[in-house]
């Protein structure tokens, strides 16, 4: 590893679709950083660019439409664009690993569990097929699935069951970095809380660094140490996760705070935010949130906010922060 002291280094990375319908720009000059052990939460609505950030890293945007138009991913200090397919096949499944929102499109239906966990293991270490199966029986019981039922098909479990399954497969060789993709959205709620628990407990055993994607600031709360929301492809406010529920800086966090139902308030007290997320072909000029923003000022239609440190380790993308704006 080199002397780089953050495992994942993104520095202004942007990704961009191009379609028929005009240039989505997925992911605009991202700049965000995740060190050994630590849980990153990427939280934003539908369209956001929490996705394609995530397949950006592993390196798996679809070309064409897809593009990395500029910047860097560092990854144990080594820049992960350029990197040929070959060098990247050894690095995704092995020390970057992916969970989805919905088990059922990454297992497959005609191979047992076990199978499925074991060829992971194959791929990436020199171990023969009966100590990959052994190992693979472990790796269902870390995720509290009995060892035995390594010769079930995916059918055979429950959704709860399949993510579970989903995460050993994740685990199997033991990635420095698992990216989890709303790995609970289609679960339903008590499952949901096992399985996040279940992920925290083998965050700290394996201590795996992790990117949460969710829109779910419950989720964040719990299981994260630094939050990135983002909006229309930018990350618009960047900190601990402390510092987000303390202090929340930007108008759309602030929003997105105001419109979490709270059961011991008020109805009427919740604020949805106004408005819906801009069409990503044809995004507002200047701050792209300002259509919804209730502190919008004439300049936020004209002029794109800076990234601007407010306090060390908080970044606010918002003109309301910048020196000689107001
Ligand atoms: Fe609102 Fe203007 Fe800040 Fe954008 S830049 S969030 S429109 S105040």
């Amino acid at each position: 590893m080199s002397e780089n002291k953050h495992l994942l280094e993104i520095k202004n990375l942007s990704i961009h679709y191009i379609t028929n319908d005009g240039t989505v720009k997925a992911v605009e000059d991202m700049n965000l950083e995740i060190g050994t052990g630590e849980t990153l939460g990427l939280v934003g609505e539908t369209g956001a660019g929490k996705t394609t950030t995530a397949l950006g890293i592993m390196q798996l945007v679809p070309n064409p439409p897809g593009k990395i138009i500029g910047g860097e991913i560092f990854f144990e200090g080594e820049n992960l664009i350029g990197k040929t397919p070959v060098e990247i096949r050894k690095i995704r499944g092995n020390k970057i690993s992916m969970i989805f929102q919905d088990p059922m499109t990454s297992l497959n239906p005609v191979m047992t569990v076990g199978e499925q966990i074991a060829e992971v293991i194959k791929l990436h270490q020199s171990v023969n097929a009966k100590e990959a199966i052994e190992r693979s029986m472990a790796m269902l019981e870390k995720v509290g699935i009995p060892g035995e039922r390594h010769k079930d098909y995916p059918h055979q479990f429950s959704g709860g069951m399949r993510q579970r399954v989903v995460i050993a497969i994740a685990l199997a060789c033991n990635p420095q970095l698992l990216i989890a993709d709303e790995p609970t959205t289609a679960l339903d709620v008590t499952i949901q809380a096992q399985v996040l628990d279940l992920m925290k407990n083998l965050k700290k055993e394996f201590k795996t660094s992790m990117i949460m994607i969710t829109h779910d600031l419950g989720v964040v709360a719990e299981v994260c140490d630094k939050v990135a929301i983002m909006y229309a492809g930018n990350v618009i406010e960047y900190t601990d996760v402390k510092r987000l529920y303390t202090s929340p800086k930007h108008p759309y966090t602030i929003g997105l705070f105001g419109s979490i139902p709270d059961i011991n308030d008020d109805e009427d007290r919740l604020k949805p935010i106004k408005g819906l997320m801009p069409d990503p072909t044809d995004l507002p000029s200047g701050c792209p949130f300002h259509p919804r923003c209730p502190k919008a000022m004439s300049i936020c239609s004209e002029r794109k906010p800076l990234n601007t440190e407010i306090e060390p380790g908080h970044f606010v993308k918002c003109l309301l922060f910048e020196d000689g704006v107001k």
